[in-house]
């Protein structure tokens, strides 16, 4: 089944993970796996440009930015869309440590809403980014379009509040990379909508065989697991 990974990094990360991939191995493990394109991003935004110049039809690049720089994470971002192949703001609370809903944020999100942009949101780690403080961002920008990463993540009552955030919001969408409920994949079909939900794998820091699996066992049908490794993505990124 062919597959749009919604969530992908090439680049080394390291530090306590000391995982990486480059760019002709994120290729080569996308064609084992019947993955048509990967969005990627890195937090040095010129090493998925890079990427982007070398497999322009494989990849689509996430602008990774830290609202901590405020102005000058402004003119970044804005430069990078200008470029044409970064199509979305990474935000990840956890990583540039600040909280989801905090105001510090904001001017991003305005700034991708302008551009009509969808912003991906890292979520599921205490204080920063939990689903509460992502559903307040979502209400107080209810013309944007945001992408929960990870649908809570790793701890159960997280990603319950996924899914009851994302029932209450319905500009909020979900991915599932690193989320180990199978069953929340297709109860987030079934309840949040079944546009609203779609597959990534966070690849290196997963095996992307791993994370498929995962999502095929969830207890959806062919047509329905083809919107969620697919149709969903490619819909929402207006592919
Ligand atoms: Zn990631």
């Amino acid at each position: 089944m062919k597959k749009i990974d919604a969530h992908a990094h090439v680049g080394y990360f390291g530090s306590w993970c000391d995982v990486g991939l480059t760019a002709q191995e994120m290729v080569s493990c996308m064609g084992e796996h019947e993955i048509e394109k990967s969005l990627i991003s890195y937090p040095d935004n010129s090493v998925t440009r890079e990427a982007l110049k070398l497999y322009p039809e494989k990849f689509l690049g996430l602008a990774w930015m830290d609202p901590n720089q405020g102005e000058k994470a402004l003119d970044e971002f804005s430069s990078l869309v200008d470029e044409g192949n970064f199509v979305g703001l990474k935000l990840h609370p956890l990583f540039n440590a600040y909280t989801a809903n905090d105001a510090v944020v904001f001017p991003l999100i305005e700034q991708a809403r302008k551009k009509d942009l969808p912003v991906f949101i890292h979520s599921g780690h205490p204080p920063f980014s939990l689903p509460w403080s992502i559903g307040q961002l979502a209400e107080a920008y209810s013309d944007a379009r945001f992408v929960m990463v990870h649908m809570g993540h790793g701890h159960g009552v997280y990603i319950q509040a996924a899914l009851d955030v994302a029932v209450k919001h319905d500009n909020i969408w979900l991915e599932n990379s690193g989320m180990p409920m199978h069953t929340k994949i297709r109860e987030a079909y079934r309840q949040v909508g079944r546009e609203r939900i779609f597959w990534g794998s966070d690849a290196p820091f997963h095996h992307h065989a791993v994370e498929i699996l995962r999502t095929e066992v969830c207890g959806l049908t062919e047509a329905e697991l083809e919107d969620v490794f697919y149709g969903n993505c490619k819909q929402f990124m207006r592919l």
